[in-house]
């Protein structure tokens, strides 16, 4: 059940995850592999400044 597309959080193209809680299809690079969450639900770091860390 591979699904691929553009992430609904960064609109990177690629390999698509679902996140548990919000139902969003994410990118690897936006899930979290341990919760299945994304990062917009996995924790509060979204809030208080869009901080990318690459
Ligand atoms: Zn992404
Ligand atoms: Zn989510």
């Amino acid at each position: 059940m591979d699904a691929t597309g553009l992430c609904d959080n960064c609109g990177k193209s690629g390999r698509l995850y679902t996140c548990m809680l919000c139902g969003r299809r994410v990118c690897a690079d936006c899930i979290d592999a341990g919760k299945r969450a994304c990062k917009n639900c996995k924790g509060g770091r979204t809030t208080g400044g869009t901080t990318t860390l690459r």
